[in-house]
């Protein structure tokens, strides 16, 4: 791989995929599902492409009810379909949380819906487990709902029933499969990085197996779209379709080999042995002109910590500052500007730099190390992507 900078890492965090925002619509087994707007543009295209099918159904000679009925119907089997997408995502998790990987929440998004863990899976037959469990659940759904559509087919049910159970055993034994495939991130790609993992007792090797026939498989994906739209034009959505998913897929496979080598290069590293310790804390009543004066234009650090007597009351950032008018510099203090801590930016000296990767490539642009009241460092975001780029080279 070429030479990466400081930027490798930054990177990162914009290819952070899926999206983690959306509106909380339920909590099941003591996880948050949210729905990212996006999921809005999935569910039409389901809804819309069950209702075309429909309108050009018939069951024994019946044809399927006109008028708007194909597309309530079809309508109501894309819900029906989600939910079962759900139920696939749950499966994931449960099997996650049996096996002490906490997740935090499940997201339906336009590509599906994803379960987005909180740590990393530590053994290879947790991730085949996890992996497997998912296909598992949409298969059995695929049969279920074969077999409701038999039945009610053999006790005379007229299309409006018959039709959309047909094509929800039909959508789930297509999206079981499709989930098999042996790529990364795909569950089937997941069952493979767990078979080489364990084969091999290499994390690295097995997740770039699985990372590169993930890609592989995006880009004939993607190829396969581009061949439907140039040979059947009419086809214009679900080539488009299919290259958006390839190209997602593409960059999921990659980002994903990345953020275990990010993973593995911290694995062994404490957060006492990255900070930087010479952190001086600040007195509440300090003023900013001083602050700036005496601290910013000394250190090269993104962030103080303000102290009341002796109690640590937040931390006041370069942001922080730049948010305060100048006029008002001379009369405002630290304490005054500094922005109270929160739970994820306070951290112990022994806690090891992978677990506090989310954090800082995530939202924190910093964290504190500290022992009670007393500030021992700070862990900056710029120094972490160093170090690690650093540590990266010699593993690649
Ligand atoms: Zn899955």
């Amino acid at each position: 791989m070429q030479r990466r900078s400081n930027a490798g890492v930054f990177m990162e965090r914009g290819t952070r995929l899926p999206p983690r925002s959306g509106f909380r619509v339920a909590r099941v087994f003591g996880i948050d599902v949210l729905i990212n707007p996006t999921w809005l543009v999935i569910f039409a295209l389901v809804g819309f492409s069950f209702g075309d099918l429909l309108s050009q159904t018939t069951v024994d000679g019946r044809l399927f009810p006109g008028g708007p009925w194909p597309w309530v119907v079809g309508f109501i089997t894309a819900g029906i379909l989600f939910v079962g997408l759900l139920a696939h995502e749950l499966s994931h998790s449960l099997i996650a949380k049996r096996n002490g990987v906490e997740i935090n929440r499940i997201t339906l998004f336009i590509f599906g819906g994803v379960a987005e863990m909180k740590s990393d899976v530590t053994m290879p037959g947790v991730e085949f487990r996890m992996a497997v469990a998912g296909p598992l659940t949409t298969f059995f759904l695929a049969g279920a709902f074969y077999g409701l559509y038999r039945l009610t087919d053999y006790l005379g049910a007229g299309p409006l029933l018959v039709a959309p159970l047909y094509y929800l055993a039909a959508t789930n034994l297509f999206i079981g499969v499709f989930n098999l495939l042996p790529g990364f991130p795909l569950d089937g790609g997941r069952v493979l990085r767990a078979l080489v993992w364990k084969a091999t007792g290499d994390l690295q090797k097995a997740t770039r197996v699985a990372s590169v026939i993930g890609q592989g498989l995006a880009l004939l994906l993607a190829a396969g779209g581009l061949t439907i739209i140039i040979i059947y034009p009419e086809y214009l959505i679900t080539g488009g379709w299919l290259i958006l998913i390839g190209t997602f897929v593409y960059f999921l496979a990659k980002s994903s080999y990345k953020q275990t080598l990010l993973r593995l290069a911290a694995s062994d590293t404490l957060a006492k042995d990255i900070m930087f310790t010479d952190v001086p804390v600040i007195p509440s009543l300090t003023p900013l002109t001083e602050l700036t004066a005496r601290y910013f234009s000394t250190y090269h650090l993104p962030a103080f910590p303000v102290a009341e007597a002796g109690r640590l009351v937040g931390t006041v950032s370069r942001a922080d500052l730049m948010g305060v008018n100048r006029a008002e510099w001379d009369v405002l203090n630290a304490g005054r500007t500094a922005q109270p801590l929160e739970p994820d930016q306070l951290v112990a000296p022994d806690t090891p730099l992978d677990q506090l990767l989310r954090t800082l490539l995530g939202r924190r642009e910093y964290v504190l190390v500290v022992e009670g009241d007393s500030v021992l460092g700070i862990i900056t975001r710029d120094e972490v992507s160093r170090y690690l780029d650093a540590r990266m080279k010699t593993r690649e």
